[in-house]
């Protein structure tokens, strides 16, 4: 932990009052800070090379600039559910049920080249690639959220969890470690604070009809989250019906207020 911000962070003192000392326990005791120096180490590896997607030399990060600034965004979106409507007004679905979350940042639209690089990271192992999904996490709510009012309600970031045994077969949690990276940057709280009891079907083999009840109940809090703003942090929104499953476990918990903050969100299918 040579970064003082890290250290600060993991220690509950980054934000007085905002980083309690069971935040810092529940961080260190769930190993991830061991990724988490696994994958700066990868991305230190990285960082003097080649750009990830044209191979161009980069100084800084593992895209170029002309790569990043054409990766696919989805502004103006929902502010709810972060999926593009005119004016950025929030969308028809949300009005008519309301997600149980109070609204979305996506960094990336889910199209190519961001799932290329997403499924890497998740599928692969490049875990160089979380510290890139991390800070494009940070850089979409810096733009959406100016900086006076994300230290005022200083969220605590809850990477969604994934079950032991998914977790024990991949290694990682790409949601922690993109999570880390996101808190580190912006100087937030960090908790490990969602637990996801049973192993259910993998989202992605279900019609998007079956997902909401497939996830149903999938998660537990670890601890009371009273009068938090907590924000889950993902890799990839794709119905929300995951996002909508740990949203209510938080609030049950006591949370305050629910955000999501996504790396990529996917569009839903076009109608036939
Ligand atoms: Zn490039
Ligand atoms: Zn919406």
């Amino acid at each position: 932990m040579s970064n003082p911000r890290t250290a600060a962070f993991y220690y509950g003192s980054t934000q007085p009052g905002a980083a309690s000392a069971a935040d810092a326990a529940d961080a260190s005791a769930t190993g991830f800070a061991w990724c988490a120096r696994l994958a700066r180490r990868q991305a230190q590896r990285l960082l003097p090379q080649r750009c990830a997607l044209c191979v161009a030399p980069v100084a800084d990060g593992l895209l170029c600039d002309a790569c990043r600034a054409t990766l696919p965004t989805l502004d103006p979106a929902c502010p709810r559910c972060a999926l593009p409507t005119p004016d950025g007004l929030e969308c028809g679905a949300c009005l008519a049920d309301p997600p149980p979350f109070a609204a979305t940042l996506a960094a990336h639209a889910y199209a190519f080249p961001v799932d290329r690089l997403l499924q890497a990271l998740k599928y692969h192992g490049r875990l160089a690639l979380a510290e890139w999904a991390g800070l494009a996490l940070a850089q979409r709510v810096r733009r959406a959220l100016p900086e006076r009012s994300l230290r005022a309600c200083a969220p605590l970031l809850v990477p969604l969890p994934l079950a032991a045994a998914r977790q024990r077969e991949r290694g990682f949690n790409q949601a922690q470690l993109i999570a880390l990276a996101a808190a580190r940057e912006l100087a937030l709280p960090l908790a490990d604070a969602l637990a996801r009891p049973r192993a259910t079907a993998p989202q992605a083999g279900l019609p998007w009809s079956q997902r909401l009840r497939n996830v149903h109940g999938a998660f537990v809090a670890r601890r009371r989250l009273d009068d938090r703003d907590v924000v889950l942090v993902d890799d990839v929104m794709t119905t929300g019906a995951t996002l909508r499953a740990a949203a209510v476990a938080a609030t049950a918990a006591g949370a305050r207020r629910v955000d999501c903050w996504v790396v990529a969100r996917t569009l839903p299918p076009r109608p036939p």
